[in-house]
């Protein structure tokens, strides 16, 4: 594998941008690759090395890179303008369709990141209950804003910084954490503080490596916020149409109060989504009083990738689809492992799976454990027999309707030859 062009944008990069990255998570040691182009499961990058994609813009991708339908959906588009700053016939239909597979979802707001939307989402909470405390969960991954900015996945995770300098101590002061799978311990939290508005969480969690929910924990928490007058936020932004169509609340049979959703939902394109009870969603502005806006929210390009993405998944039965080829891999890389007497596990639900270095964790503090620099030598070793994985091992791995039983096999072949 030769990395010249990518080391040299790279030894440029550095003096440009923090870290030479725009995301904290890409920039893996000694340094990362730079994409030309990337076409169905496969990334290429400037020296011409292809790689079979597992991040899949960690996880924004169910389709695969440059999906023909929703190339041509944009190119129309792209004859009639791409940003007017009025409301346009799509937003409609998008709400509609979105409606359809997620009932807990009465009203929603279209908004431009995954982060903007658990921003809003929580600003609602408050706004509506009139409390000031959020419960999350250890590990769990919002995006980058103030209050949920502790103990918060991967990126952090990776590089030991669990909080970040420049949040002052009062604005997290109110966000109370607990540990994944421990209904006993939300319950003691919640009849300890009486002013709680929310708990938010990622129902299966995939930003402090794959970390799923055992028996009945989260109908136990549905339960214990009903009991408590507490929101339950779901943050389904990779959940949602990865588990199920109605994602994790479909799977589960759970009816949040509060759903997040964005990646899939976007089509590659930048999205989030919020919405929930239409009680709670008519506080919102102008209907409301809790305050939320955006230049660029439900933009024509990011609706039409998004919905044309979401009619694809519906029409061609690609959640189902993608999870067979997500348990065909696994199973491959299962039957390698007990070959191997490696100490490496893997889990897999749906198209999610990752592969631990280390025991299967139920929570943040058994991930903590993951042996990542070991991880890190398995990522490279990879890499050079041209797979890519997330360079974390905090972050989990994606499959995508795109990947062909030659991938598949590809990746089982490397993977054991990594191993
Ligand atoms: C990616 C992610 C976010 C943040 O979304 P952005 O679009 O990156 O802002 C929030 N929550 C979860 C669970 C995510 O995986």
């Amino acid at each position: 594998m030769q990395l010249k062009k990518s080391r040299e944008l790279y030894e440029e990069a550095i003096k440009l941008m923090p870290g030479g990255v725009s995301s904290p998570v890409r920039a893996f040691k000694p340094h990362p690759f730079y994409v030309y182009e990337a076409k169905g499961s496969k990334l290429i990058d400037v020296d011409g090395n292809e790689f079979i994609d597992y991040c899949l813009a960690y996880g924004a991708l169910i389709l695969g890179h440059a999906n023909a339908e929703v190339k041509e959906a944009l190119k129309e588009q792209l004859d009639k303008g791409w940003l007017y700053g009025t409301p346009i016939e799509l937003e409609v239909s998008y709400a509609k369709l979105i409606k359809k597979f997620y009932p807990s979802i009465e009203m929603l707001r279209f908004v431009n990141t995954g982060s903007e939307a658990t921003m809003s989402a929580l600003r609602l909470a408050r706004g509506f209950t009139g409390k000031e405390k959020i419960v999350k969960i250890e590990g769990s991954f919002h995006g980058s804003h103030e209050a949920v900015l502790v103990k918060a996945g991967s990126g952090a995770t990776t590089f030991g910084v669990p909080n970040s300098a420049g949040v002052p101590k009062d604005f997290v002061k109110n966000t109370l954490q607990v540990p994944f799978n421990d209904a006993e311990k939300l319950s003691e939290v919640l009849e300890k503080n009486k002013d709680v508005a929310c708990v938010i969480m990622e129902p299966v969690m995939g930003n402090s490596a794959l970390i799923i929910p055992e028996g009945d924990y989260l109908k136990e928490v549905r339960k214990i916020t009903k009991e408590n007058d507490v929101l339950l936020i779901f943050d389904e932004i990779i959940t949602g149409f990865r588990l199920a169509m109605g994602g994790a609340q479909e799977c589960y049979g759970i009816k949040p109060d509060l759903t997040t959703l964005g990646k899939i939902a976007g089509g590659g394109f930048p999205i989030g989504i919020y919405g929930g009870r239409r009680e709670i969603m008519e506080r919102v502005a102008p209907s409301g009083n809790v305050y939320q806006a955006g230049t660029f929210s439900g933009n024509p390009m990011s609706l039409l990738a998004g919905y044309t993405t979401i009619r694809v998944l519906e029409r061609d039965r690609v959640v189902e689809k993608v999870s067979e080829k997500a348990k065909k891999l696994c199973s491959g890389i299962r039957d390698l492992l007990s070959d191997k007497s490696a100490n490496v596990e893997i889990a897999q639900i749906a198209s999610m799976f990752c592969i631990y270095f280390g025991k299967t964790p139920r929570d943040y503090i058994e991930a903590l454990k993951l042996d990542k620099e070991a991880y890190m030598k398995f990522f490279w070793k990879l890499l050079e027999n041209g797979v890519f994985l997330p360079p974390s091992q905090f972050e989990t791995c994606f499959m995508s309707l795109a990947h062909s039983d030659e991938d598949i096999q590809r990746t089982i072949e490397a993977i054991g030859e990594a191993l």
